[in-house]
């Protein structure tokens, strides 16, 4: 469902944020990337939605490779991974309805489609009830819940979220993973980084561990290992 090869990452000329990192994450999965502050994580996950560009390497994200994507095969890849960034980037001036119907301007399905697959979304996040409010009015666990519901309204094969947790309280924050793990449980590919070890460790069955120079996958810890 993912696949990193030799990928390297730079901003500009400087320094590889992400040097040879190599991974395969299988479709279902759960993955959490662990990490402190400036690791890397965010670019890593900006690189598996198409946001941010490799500087060297391979990366193949639901059977597309992401370095010679045509720009018609741009729209497939934004509806095959949905991605909740840190800055959640809501539309403070418009409904929660609103916000979630944005991501299905562009596929030219009928307003009354999309108004159904936005209160489908709203549903599965528990905002229904919100569904004429502006933004502004929700808590910040009801906005990283909006959040989701925007980044699931086209039924992405991939969820990337970036620090879905941070600045929630424990029960606001295990509400939240709950419901990354119900889109999980009906198959989505779920990739979440967290500083949260602990939270990470009930929800996600593998971690991507980066430090600063040094990437190490859990799944390989589990491998055998050979000693010459
Ligand atoms: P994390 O998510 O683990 O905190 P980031 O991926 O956000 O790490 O950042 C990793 C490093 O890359 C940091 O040193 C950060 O300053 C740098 N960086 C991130 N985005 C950019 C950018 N757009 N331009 C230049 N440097 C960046
Ligand atoms: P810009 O063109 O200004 O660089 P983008 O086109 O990359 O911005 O993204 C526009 C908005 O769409 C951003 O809020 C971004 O977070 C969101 N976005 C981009 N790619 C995806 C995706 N695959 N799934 C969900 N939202 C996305």
């Amino acid at each position: 469902m993912i696949e990193f090869q030799h990928v390297f990452k730079s901003y500009g000329q400087g320094r590889s944020i992400l040097a040879d990192i190599s991974f395969k994450v299988s479709a279902g999965e759960f993955v959490y990337v662990a990490g402190p502050s400036g690791a890397g994580k965010s670019t890593l996950l900006k690189l598996i939605g198409g946001l941010e560009p490799a500087s060297r390497g391979s990366i193949q994200v639901n059977g597309q490779r992401l370095e010679n994507l045509s720009p018609r095969a741009r729209p497939y890849l934004r509806r095959a991974v949905g991605v909740i960034l840190q800055d959640t980037h809501l539309l403070y001036d418009r409904s929660v309805m609103d916000n979630v119907l944005l991501p299905l301007a562009v596929t030219g399905l009928a307003s009354g489609v999309s108004r159904a697959r936005a209160r489908a979304a709203l549903e599965k996040v528990g905002l229904s009830a919100k569904e004429n409010a502006p933004p502004i009015e929700l808590s910040g666990g009801e906005q990283q819940r909006l959040a989701i519901a925007r980044a699931i309204v086209n039924r992405p094969a991939i969820l990337i979220a970036d620090e879905p947790t941070a600045s929630l309280d424990r029960e606001t924050a295990r509400r939240i993973m709950a419901v990354f793990k119900d889109f999980n449980r009906v198959g989505v590919t779920t990739v979440i980084a967290s500083h949260d070890d602990e939270l990470m460790a009930e929800y996600a069955t593998r971690a991507f561990k980066i430090d600063p120079g040094r990437f190490a996958d859990s799944a390989e810890r589990r491998a055998p290992t050979h000693n010459n």
